[in-house]
């Protein structure tokens, strides 16, 4: 096992981040941390956290830094993740990416990956996908499971969720723009950056990601 392995998973959303780092940490047995799925997590089981943030998210908007963080550094203190993970939505904001450098150091950030996929395509992808509400798994319309509203894997029930709507999308696309975009050069400026087409199929960005790591010989 090489050094801590730390990577930013940066892309619009509907960029297949999840798709990938689902596979990523099948192949480096490092755990895929979703800050959205955490979050979802919280407003299904109606916490106080879920309570708090179901109205931002469901407007597509970003929930604050502070919170945000906080679930990440408790996240990553957690045992399986002392080899590394994958941030998958996290780091979104400048202030996020400061205070992931502050939290890891001096082990940072290894890498940020970035999953480069054109606006109009991105747009397309989220406006037809389904999800699990049980297990997760990621459908489009079109796949027997979304078009009958349940899960093969699961048998659970096939949705579309809130802020994959018409409004939601524009407002987390432009949210993109605006406060997430500008990391690619944050974290350019530092060498750690890695931009692959994700405009492939599964696959062959899969294999393009897995080039880019051992190209800078994290693994
Ligand atoms: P995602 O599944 O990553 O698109 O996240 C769904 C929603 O959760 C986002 O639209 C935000 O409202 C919220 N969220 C997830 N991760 C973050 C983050 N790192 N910073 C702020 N808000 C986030």
């Amino acid at each position: 096992m090489g050094a801590r392995l730390v990577v930013v998973v940066l892309g619009k959303q509907g960029a297949g981040k999840g798709t990938q780092c689902d596979l990523m940490a099948e192949r480096y047995q490092i755990p895929h941390v979703s800050t959205g799925d955490i979050l979802r997590a919280a407003v299904a089981a109606g916490t106080e956290l879920g309570a708090r943030v179901k109205a931002v998210m469901d407007a597509g908007a970003l929930v604050d830094d502070e919170l945000i963080m906080g679930l990440v550094a408790e996240r990553l203190a957690e045992p399986d993740a002392a080899d590394g993970a994958l941030l998958d939505g996290c780091t979104r904001t400048i202030g996020q990416a400061q205070a992931l450098e502050d939290l890891l150091a001096p082990g940072k950030v290894a890498l940020a990956l970035n999953i480069d996929v054109p606006t109009w395509l991105v747009a397309e992808r989220l406006s037809a996908r389904r999800v699990c509400r049980s297990c997760g798994t990621i459908y489009r319309v079109g796949d027997a499971s979304a078009d009958s509203g349940h899960c093969a894997k699961c048998g659970g029930e096939v949705v579309q969720r809130d802020d994959d709507r018409a409004e939601a999308i524009t407002a987390r696309l432009a949210a993109y723009e605006r406060d997430t975009a500008p990391l690619l050069s944050f974290y350019a400026e530092r060498g750690l950056l890695e931009t692959v087409d994700g405009d492939q199929p599964v696959d062959v960005v899969a294999a393009a990601i897995d080039a880019a790591i051992e190209r800078r010989g994290l693994r």
